[in-house]
């Protein structure tokens, strides 16, 4: 079962990824905080990471920032949710390194499918060289 990372310090959003993601049969690890995801992440190593933009402490972009540029394998595809969507925020989420990225609310029907999107996209274009 492959292992994934959902970063997330609402109680409710968190429950409701996860058991989406647990249906698609992924084995879901959980953070809180963008400090503890980074510790998972490289103990881990899981095979994405969903992070929540706004979290206590450094936030999910600055999270995914260290990721890049740890010893994680920077490949890794990191996916943000965000709950604002303000001018500008489109290009300073995607300039941090995430692959893509979600507005909340969530819809747990379909999050795997957006997921899989792209983490297929991923796929491809770092495949068969
Ligand atoms: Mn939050």
């Amino acid at each position: 079962m492959k292992k994934v990372l959902v970063v997330e310090d609402n109680k409710d959003n968190l429950r409701l990824i996860s058991y989406a993601l647990q249906r698609g049969g992924y084995e879901v690890i959980a953070a809180a905080t963008g400090e503890e995801s980074l510790e998972l992440a490289l103990r881990e190593k899981p095979f994405f990471i969903i992070i929540d933009i706004n979290l206590p402490g450094i936030d999910g972009l600055e999270t995914t920032r260290r990721i890049r540029s740890s010893e994680i394998d920077g490949n890794i595809p990191i996916i943000a949710m965000t709950s604002f969507a303000m001018a500008g925020d489109k290009e300073r989420i995607i300039a941090a390194g995430v692959d893509g990225y979600f507005e909340k609310p969530i819809d747990p029907l379909t999050i795997v499918e957006r997921i899989h999107a792209i983490v297929g996209r991923w796929t491809d274009e770092n495949s068969g060289s």
